[in-house]
Order: C-alpha cells, then sequence, then structure tokens
C-alpha cells in the first residue's frame, strides 16, 4: 500500500512536468503493455509517435508487475494502450490510477461485447487471435490517437486504410490455410489457452492444459483428458508457446508416448508476445502466419 501511494505520488509530479510536450509539435508519447498492442499502434501512429512497449518477446502478461522503471514510463506518456480484459490482470490498479491524468485505454473493451468468448463466465483476453477482433482494436487506436492529436487525421487514417487491407487478406489465408488440414485431425493443443478465438474464427477445435489464465494450475485429470483425445483422434502434434513455460506440454509428450501413442512436439507458437522485432514473427501479421504455418505444417 505504502508503495502504491507512492507510486501515485511519483506519477502526478512526473505527469505535471512532462505532459507538456503535445503543444510543441514533438511525437505523441505511447507506451503500450504488450508488444502486440505496441505494434498496432506503431502501425496507425507511425513517425507521429514515439512508443514503447513494457513487455518485449517471451513475457507472460498474466504475471507481469509494472516495475519501477514502468512506472517512470507511464507518468511520462501522453497516452497508454494496454490489451484488457484482465490480461493484464496485475496491473490494473496502475490503469486505474493513471486513467485520472491521461488516456488509458484497454483495446478489450472496445471490441464488440457479444463477440467476446467466455470460459466459466470469465472473459478470454486473448481476442487479437482472431483478426477481425484485431480490426475493431485498431478502429479504437485510430479514435484515440485522432482524440489526442486531431492534426494527425488524414495521416492515421491513410495508414489504417493501407493496414486494414493487408488484414483483410491475413483473415482470408488463415482459414484457406486451416482449412487444408483433414478434419479429424484439425485440433490445437497447446500449453494454456489462448487460442479460442483463433479456433472458432478459422474452424479448428482448440484444446489447452491450462485455463485462459497462466496463472491457474492445471490438473492430473485434465492431463488424462488431454492424452486420451490424442491418441484416440490420432492427433499429430501438440505446441509449446513462447511465452509460457515448456515443462506442461513436454510430460505430455512424454506420457502420450509412453502408453504407446505417437506425439510430437509441432512446434512453438506466439500466443501472448510478439517474437523479437527482427524474426519472422515480430510483427502481429508475421505472428499469424508464422503460427499458421507452424499449425498446419505438424497436423497435416
Ligand atoms: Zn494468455
Amino acid at each position: 500500500m505504502k508503495n502504491a501511494i507512492k507510486y501515485i505520488a511519483l506519477s502526478w509530479l512526473f505527469a505535471t512536468f512532462f505532459s507538456q510536450n503535445l503543444a510543441y509539435g514533438s511525437p505523441i508519447k505511447v507506451v503500450t503493455t504488450t508488444n502486440i498492442v505496441h505494434e498496432l499502434v506503431l502501425q496507425i501512429g507511425g513517425d507521429k509517435i514515439q512508443a514503447e512497449a513494457l513487455m518485449g518477446p517471451g513475457v507472460d502478461p498474466h504475471f507481469y508487475k509494472a516495475t519501477f522503471g514502468d512506472m517512470r514510463k507511464l507518468a511520462h506518456a501522453d497516452i497508454v494502450f494496454y490489451n484488457g480484459l484482465h490480461l493484464e490482470g496485475r496491473m490494473q490498479s496502475v490503469f486505474d490510477n493513471l486513467s485520472s491524468m491521461k488516456p488509458v485505454v484497454g483495446l478489450g473493451y472496445a471490441i464488440e461485447q457479444h463477440l467476446l468468448l467466455k470460459e466459466n463466465d470469465i472473459v478470454d483476453p486473448h481476442f487479437w487471435l482472431d483478426v477481425r477482433l484485431w480490426r475493431q482494436a485498431m478502429h479504437e487506436v485510430v479514435l484515440r490517437l485522432t482524440e489526442l492529436a486531431p492534426q494527425h487525421a488524414d495521416y492515421f487514417d491513410a495508414r489504417a486504410d493501407a493496414y486494414l487491407l493487408e488484414l483483410n487478406q491475413l483473415d482470408v489465408w488463415i482459414r484457406q490455410q486451416i482449412a487444408t488440414i483433414p478434419e479429424s485431425r484439425r485440433v490445437l493443443i497447446s500449453a494454456h489457452n489462448a487460442f479460442g478465438y483463433y479456433g472458432a474464427a478459422y474452424n479448428i477445435e482448440v484444446l489447452g492444459l491450462q485455463g485462459i489464465n497462466t496463472t491457474s494450475e492445471y490438473g492430473l485429470q485434465d492431463l488424462r483428458h488431454l492424452k486420451d483425445i490424442i491418441k484416440k483422434r490420432k492427433i499429430k502434434a501438440v505446441f509449446i508457446e513462447s511465452s509460457v513455460s515448456e515443462r506442461a506440454i513436454e510430460s505430455l509428450i512424454a506420457g502420450v508416448n509412453a502408453e504407446g501413442g505417437k506425439v510430437a512436439l509441432g512446434g512453438q507458437l506466439y500466443s501472448d508476445a510478439l517474437g523479437s522485432a527482427k524474426s519472422s514473427a515480430g510483427s502481429y501479421i508475421g505472428m499469424m502466419r508464422y503460427n499458421t504455418r507452424t499449425i498446419v505444417k505438424a497436423l497435416k
């Protein structure tokens, strides 16, 4: 509690001293949580913004707590974008405090509510893995940046139009690719249940060892259930995720194979974080293509 008060006081101090930049035409200072949100904001903001992500490649947002350095960056920002829907569950109080000082935008809250998936009454936060929903998030970014810097409205709109075309092509391509996997084997099994939206959008059944949060433990019953499905349906591969420990999936593979089944590691998928900027999964479109290629190659 003491720390929280210190953070708030410090945030206020920084905000007072450093939030005067916009008027002088310097780039809008944007801070985001995940690097997935970061890249979307950059697609729209281009050189009119100066953006920084708090979470890099391989970082699990479900567990992430803001550091002192993060608090300083957040205090300096003109606007903050985060995923929301409790993806960054341990940062919510920080967002709540900041929102009295500057725009703090949770993209998940801009998605049409009836399109959000639920597991045991908890909203699944991984909506970016459905390209059509990420498109809705993009519109929110355009809206919020334009509110802050209306002089750049045409610039943001033009960039959004160009990016929208790419997203539309991506959406069609993923659906075509997944359809090439024989239907009985079209099952995606990974460490945590991040791919629910992907599965619903692109017609592939999705099963995770953990629920939609990585913070919960999986039980032996879950493991037994998955082993049986893999053997019965002759599923060829299961997947690890770049931001989640490999241990659980490795023990699943070992378990199936020890019981006379045959399943392999299909590769690594990117769920909650992009790869490093230079890698093929370093952009949103790159990540979605990389995941889709990996899934199709392993399951076909
Ligand atoms: Zn997740």
